[in-house]
């Protein structure tokens, strides 16, 4: 994600839709990739933001990277993967954004979003869980690879065995579509796939270097 937002409003306009009608944002977890727009969105629209108080620091900066490494992440262009080595590096997304209201396991945003903690890629991912459609925004809880429903990699992954529980968790909502983070939405047999991906887990299926 860009620090303007420029692929948010690409992705806003191919939907015949305009920045300005968005009423919330909805974070997942800090990384620059996910979150380094958000400012601007927030800053154009006024709309409310939500996200997990363990996220916080990373999110205003002030848990962010000083000296050297501050340095080296203001060097590095807002292109391609290099926006999460960006993040990573600075500890920090670019520009701080507050949360309207922190989110917790169980909270209900928007009437239909339900908000569902899985730590472990950070420590305050979350996901969302949009009722009406049973679509799951997952966030880098997991990953979706060639129709198949797969661990992110490993040397992503903060807190290996707590996000294994988390995707444990979320599998276990038996979504109908999971929106990852990255690459395209699994929309068709999403609950076979996932059910597959949980009786992995269920019997200690490795977790490969590379998801
Ligand atoms: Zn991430
Ligand atoms: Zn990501």
């Amino acid at each position: 994600m860009d620090s303007d937002a420029a692929d948010v409003h690409a992705g806003l306009r191919s939907l015949g839709a305009d920045a300005r009608e968005v009423r919330a944002i909805l974070l997942t977890h800090w990384h620059n990739d996910h979150a380094a727009g958000a400012h601007s969105i927030q800053a154009l629209t006024n709309a409310s933001v939500y996200y997990h108080r363990a996220d916080e620091p990373y999110f205003t900066g002030r848990g962010g990277a000083t000296g050297a490494r501050r340095w080296v992440s203001d060097l590095i262009p807002e292109w391609g993967v290099l926006v999460l080595a960006k993040g990573l590096l600075g500890e920090s997304t670019p520009r701080a954004v507050s949360a309207t209201q922190f989110v917790r396991d169980g909270d209900v945003l928007l009437d239909d979003f339900v908000v569902v903690e899985t730590p472990g890629h950070t420590a305050g991912h979350v996901s969302y869980f949009y009722k009406p459609d049973q679509a799951l925004f997952a966030g880098d809880a997991l990953a979706v690879i060639g129709g198949r429903v797969r661990f992110m990699a490993r040397p992503v992954t903060l807190d290996l065995p707590t996000a294994r529980a988390s995707m444990e968790k979320i599998l276990a909502l038996q979504p109908q579509i999971v929106c990852p983070g990255h690459r395209e939405p699994l929309v068709i047999g999403a609950a076979a796939a996932c059910g597959l991906m949980r009786d992995h887990i269920a019997a200690g299926g490795h977790w490969p270097l590379l998801g």
